[in-house]
Formats: C-alpha cells, sequence, structure tokens
C-alpha cells in the first residue's frame, strides 16, 4: 500500500474523522496509514506498518465486534459505520457504508500508483489466465495479481490495496455473482486492458439465462479510461451484448477456432497437439508473427486461455520470446486440473488422477470430461454436484451425462443431489457403463470406488485415469485426498 494521511482518507471517503481524546502531541495532519485490514487475524504485530482496520459487516459477522481486540493488536486507526463511543484511545473514521469506503479507499491507491492493469472476466479461466499473464508480464517487471480467488466486490478492493510502488504490472480477476459487481470492481480498478474470456452457464442463478451473463460479462468494458483497450474471445456467440460498450474504443480478438467465419482475430492457435498426458503443444499466430507454444496444464481448453494471456501479454509490450518463455514457466493452479500419476505396485497398473475438484460448471465440466477421454485405458468420471445452475440445473447436469457418454467414458459416478441426473444420462442406454451409479455419501462412493479399482487391478488393467469435478460447495477435493491414500 502507499502512505496516506487521515485528512486525505476522510476526504477520500467523505467520512468524518474523530481523533483519541488522549492525543495530544500530534496534529491531525501528521496522522497517517500504510496499512489496511478487514481482517484481525491478517494483522500481524511485529509489523513497522501503520495499521487501519475497516470494519466489514457481513450475513454472519460484524467486524465491528473486533475493535477492541484490533487496538490491542496494535492498530491506530478504525474505519466503521457509526461511532463506537467506547472507544476513547484510538482515531476513527466513521464513514456511511464501509464497503464502499474500501472501494474508495482501493481505487485512489491505484489512481496513485498506476501500474499498467489488466482486468480479466469470463465465466472459465479467469484465475488460469490471470496466473498465465502473471508468468509472462513477470518477465517484464513486477507483477501483482489476485491472490487464489479474491475477485468480488471486496476481493478486487483488498488486491488493490496490495499494490506498491515496486509494481509494474496489476492483473486482476474479476468474478460476479450479480448485475452490477463488476461495473463496481471495474470503476475501481481502471484498467488499461479489460478482458472477456468466455462466456457459460456459471451463476446463472444471479443472471437468470446467457445473455444475462454476457451482458454482467460486458460491464468489464465501462471501466476502460480512453486508451483502454477491450480484447474478447471472438468465438462467443454472445459478444454482440456488449458490442454497444465498445464504441470509439480499441478492440482486440482471440481465438481458439482456427479460421471462425467473421475473420482472422488478433491471436489464434493452429496444430493443437495433446500428449499422451493431455498437455497441448500448438502454434499461436498473432499480429507480431508465429511462436511454438508447450503448456505445463493439460486440456485442450487451457490452449484457449494461452491465447487469452498471449494477447492481453503483446498489448503490455511482451514479445513473442516472453509469451513462450513466461507460460512454461507457469505452475499449475491447485484443483484445477492437477494430474497426479499413480502406480499400483502390485499389479504396475499406471492410474492417473485428475483433479479438477476446484470448481465446476457446465462448460468447465464437459471441457474436463474432454480430457478425460483422451486418455488410454478406463475412464472414470467422479462428479459432484454443479452449483448455482438456476431453475435448469437439472437439465445441465443431465446434458454433462450425455457429453460423457458421447466421449465413451466407461464410468460415471456421482455424488450429491443434482448429480443423480448426470449419471441417470450416462447410464440410460449405454453398452459401454461399467458400474456407474449415484451416491448420496461419500464413504459410500468411496467404498464402490475401491472395489471396483480392486477388481480392474486383478483382471490386468494397465491404465486407469480416474477425474474428479464438482463446484466448490461439493468438497471433492476429498475424494482425490482419499484416492492419493490408496496407490
Ligand atoms: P471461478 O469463477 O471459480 O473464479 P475461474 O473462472 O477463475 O473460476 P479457473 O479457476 O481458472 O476459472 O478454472 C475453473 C475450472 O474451469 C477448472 O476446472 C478449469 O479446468 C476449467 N476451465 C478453465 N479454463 C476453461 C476454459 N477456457 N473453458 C472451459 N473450462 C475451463
Ligand atoms: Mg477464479
Amino acid at each position: 500500500m502507499i502512505v496516506i494521511s487521515l485528512p486525505t482518507l476522510a476526504e477520500i471517503t467523505a467520512g468524518q474523522l474523530i481523533v483519541a481524546a488522549n492525543n495530544t502531541s500530534l496534529s491531525i495532519d501528521d496522522l497517517v496509514i500504510d496499512d489496511l485490514v478487514t481482517d484481525s487475524r491478517a494483522i500481524d504485530k511485529n509489523s513497522a506498518k501503520i495499521c487501519a482496520f475497516l470494519a466489514l459487516k457481513g450475513p454472519n459477522f460484524d467486524g465491528h465486534r473486533f475493535a477492541q481486540q484490533v487496538i490491542e493488536q496494535g492498530c491506530q486507526l478504525l474505519i466503521v459505520d457509526h461511532h463506537l463511543s467506547e472507544v476513547i484511545d484510538t482515531a476513527q473514521l466513521v464513514v456511511s457504508d464501509t464497503r464502499i469506503a474500501l472501494g474508495e479507499i482501493a481505487a485512489y491507491v491505484k489512481k496513485e500508483l498506476a501500474p499498467k492493469t489488466v482486468a480479466i472476466t469470463g465465466s472459465s479461466g479467469k484465475t488460469t489466465v490471470k496466473e498465465m499473464v502473471a508468468a509472462i508480464l513477470s518477465r517484464l517487471g513486477k507483477v501483482l495479481a489476485t491472490q487464489g480467488n479474491f475477485n468480488n466486490d471486496i476481493g478486487v478492493p483488498l488486491t488493490l490495496l496490495r499494490l506498491d510502488s515496486s509494481h509494474d504490472f496489476a492483473v486482476i480477476e474479476m468474478g460476479a455473482n450479480h448485475l452490477g459487481e463488476i461495473a463496481y470492481t471495474t470503476a475501481l480498478t481502471q484498467p488499461d486492458v479489460a478482458v472477456i474470456n468466455n462466456i457459460a452457464a456459471a451463476h446463472l442463478e444471479g443472471f437468470g439465462d446467457l445473455c444475462g451473463v454476457a451482458r454482467a460479462k460486458g460491464e468489464i468494458f465501462s471501466g476502460l479510461g480512453e486508451h483502454g483497450v477491450a480484447l474478447y474471445n471472438q468465438d462467443s456467440q454472445y459478444s454482440d451484448k456488449w458490442q454497444w460498450r465498445l464504441e470509439g474504443k480499441a478492440v482486440r480478438t482471440f481465438s481458439c477456432i482456427n479460421s471462425s467465419p467473421e475473420g482472422k482475430a488478433h491471436c489464434y492457435s493452429e496444430n493443437v497437439n495433446l500428449d499422451e498426458n493431455g498437455y497441448a503443444t500448438f502454434t499461436l499466430k498473432t499480429t507480431q508473427g508465429s511462436c511454438e507454444i508447450h503448456l505445463t496444464v493439460p486440456g485442450k481448453h487451457n490452449v484457449c486461455n494461452a491465447v487469452a494471456a498471449a494477447c492481453i501479454a503483446l498489448e503490455f509490450g511482451a514479445s513473442l520470446d516472453d509469451i513462450c518463455l513466461g507460460l512454461a514457466k507457469m505452475q499449475p493452479v491447485k484443483g484445477r486440473l492437477n494430474l497426479y500419476q499413480l502406480h499400483d505396485k502390485k499389479t504396475a497398473c499406471h492410474i492417473k488422477l485428475i483433479d479438477d475438484s476446484y470448481n465446476a460448471n457446465l462448460e468447465s465440466a464437459k471441457a474436463a470430461a474432454q480430457l478425460l477421454s483422451s486418455y488410454p485405458g478406463k475412464k472414470i468420471l467422479i462428479l459432484g454436484d454443479m452449483a448455482e445452475l438456476g431453475t435448469d440445473a437439472r437439465s445441465y447436469h443431465q446434458e454433462l451425462g450425455e457429453f460423457a457418454k458421447s466421449l465413451q467414458l466407461n464410468t460415471l459416478l456421482s455424488l450429491g443431489v443434482l448429480s443423480q441426473s448426470a449419471s441417470d444420462a450416462f447410464a440410460k442406454d449405454n453398452d459401454q457403463s461399467e458400474q456407474s451409479q449415484h451416491f448420496s455419501q461419500r464413504a459410500e462412493l468411496m467404498a464402490h470406488l475401491l472395489t471396483m479399482l480392486n477388481q480392474q487391478l486383478s483382471a490386468g488393467q494397465q491404465d486407469i485415469a480416474i477425474l474428479v469435478k464438482g463446484s466448490r460447495s461439493a468438497h471433492m477435493e476429498h475424494v482425490v485426498t482419499e484416492i492419493t491414500h490408496w496407490f
């Protein structure tokens, strides 16, 4: 963060400063902060920084309750939505809404430091593209990227507050589960480049349908300044929903389809090949030439993410070499198609376990199933519920089951409630289906899986691939952990 004086904070937030009664030695203009936290657990007592605590209110908590505790932890300013009369020894900044104040302070920090900034949204692949862009841009300078999934109306400002004068670039992920959320976060971020990675059925409960998703994602372009660049996936059938926002703006497109009917995109892929583990090599075609790319994350859909990342990086002056070398260094993101190679010592069977348990929507589940289908041997999909898919949730699960059947996967084991529609659709009139079944309890699924694997191993099966997928709320990572303990 940067050093901000209390009067400046009061000005930014239109708040009222109430200085501690016992503070006679300093004039108000001398008081500054250079750190801001919203979580008492994030306070470092030994830090030399002067910390402000901003009290947020959520459905299950009220940060104001922690005022005394954070003072004891060393915080020197409380940002609150009402005066805490019981606090007499610490300055308070009283604002009308602390969540809005957080955004105002974050926007100020971003504007003062002015790193080159990209904002990335889309239904799938935001975190992956963010990591890819960060890997490339870190070859050109110091990058601040969203940590984990801090991509909402609280996470984005907290990310911006982590900026300091050493950062050359900011790579900001933006998610949304309701209309207006991205308009808000992009207004704070004021990106130089704004990106829509793709549109798919995700968070439908907040948006109604795919057009609603596209409209919401389109809000990202409203944050672009006069010289900003809008960048989107030309393959998306919903791009008409945001065209009106692009008037007068520089526009770049990328594509994962070689020859799209609308003509060539600025960046696209050709000659895509997957190796035996599903890692892609492809030719990246850009307006500045071509190069060969080898990805460190499996799945054909990651080619699309890499093309998007390349297109973004070119806007910030990266060379084709930077793109190629940066992508080669990208670390897989936890829970997104992490490939474990397991080995059954007794039978010498190779088991590929793919952990895609971080999250799921229809598109990402289809992409994962597609990857699974590319592996040799027995292919087992273990699916938890895909959440937030609105009133058509059952039919989305059914569609996935039918898709898995069309890929000729051997088994679909489902866990939860909605996912039963997937295993039912998969098993219906399916001669290939082996021991597919639905479970409401994880323990039962694990027992069934273990019996099945033992049968296959003792029958001399040489290759088995198991892919585990589900929404965050399905906690399918426990399934992954248990399987790794078996081998
Ligand atoms: P979230 O909305 O949870 O923040 P995200 O958009 O950040 O998700 P990632 O975390 O990168 O996306 O990936 C989430 C899931 O989507 C993973 O299972 C991943 O394999 C899959 N995925 C990533 N990119 C794509 C893509 N371009 N198309 C389809 N699925 C994808
Ligand atoms: Mg994410």
